[in-house]
């Protein structure tokens, strides 16, 4: 009932000629992939001709960030409303290196998804332990606490407009793909939290992805897991042939 999204979270990679030729390549092989919604979210100076070069297909263009005020005094900032005007429809926020090198917390991912929701964008919420984290048995803990603090403020109506994403820092661009049960685990976990905050209805509609070196080899396993909805992928998203092996995973 919850339609697959697979989005690429290209991170700070290709120039703009690179991103022109990558929807060359991939925009035909995902065409006939109806039972997914396919995102591709390029660095914030390549949305403009990822948007263009994505018209016309089934792809959506999404950014990496996004400030919580509409305009003003905040140098290198971008805001919801200027992203939605250059065609982007999704954003990612609170990705586990945001959070880490740059100083992302869940008061400001909480803040970052309403604005986002405001400007008619979907926001992409990442959660997820660190492997200290997990190895002291406080997984939960963790996933609450970004839970409770990063998205259950959200509005009922405005919560009904974004995607969890679970990404183990572990797991992200180090090859350690959790294992289809651990994965599955966490988004149960993440499910019932949900099902507590907005109640039923908002637990078996939202979609929560799972990412952390997702590739075209264990995306089906994963998919395969009740809870998992769909993936967020990095680096196996900046290749047109392995990013669409895993959007027609079936
Ligand atoms: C990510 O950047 O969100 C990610 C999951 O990266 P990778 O697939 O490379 O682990």
């Amino acid at each position: 009932m919850r339609k697959p999204l697979m989005a690429g979270n290209w991170k700070m990679h290709k120039n703009a000629a690179e991103t022109v030729r990558f929807f060359e390549a991939f925009a035909p092989m995902i065409a006939r992939a109806e039972h997914a919604d396919v995102v591709i979210c390029p660095p914030f100076v390549n949305l403009s001709a990822a948007a263009y070069a994505a018209r016309s297909t089934r792809i959506e263009i999404g950014a990496q960030d996004v400030f919580w005020l509409t305009e003003g005094a905040y140098t290198g900032e971008v805001s919801a409303p200027m992203l939605a005007a250059i065609g982007c429809r999704w954003v990612i926020i609170g990705h586990s290196e945001r959070r880490q090198y740059f100083g992302e917390t869940d008061d400001t991912v909480s803040k970052k998804a309403a604005a986002a929701v405001e400007a008619g964008l979907k926001p992409i919420v990442c959660v997820g332990e660190r492997l200290e984290e997990r190895e002291s048995n406080a997984t939960e803990t963790v996933l609450s606490a970004q839970f409770t603090q990063g998205i259950a403020p959200l509005t009922p109506d405005q919560f009904a407009k974004i995607t969890i994403a679970y990404e183990p820092v572990w797991a992200i661009g180090t090859g350690k793909t959790a294992t289809p049960e651990i994965a599955e685990a966490a988004h149960h976990f993440l499910r019932a939290r949900i099902r507590d905050r907005f109640g039923e209805e908002a637990a078996g509609a939202c979609r929560i992805l799972y990412g952390g070196s997702v590739k075209p080899e264990n995306t089906k396993t994963l998919m395969a897991q009740p809870d998992i909805d769909g993936a967020l992928v990095g680096g196996a998203s900046l290749d047109p042939a392995a990013f669409a092996s895993i959007v027609n995973f079936s």
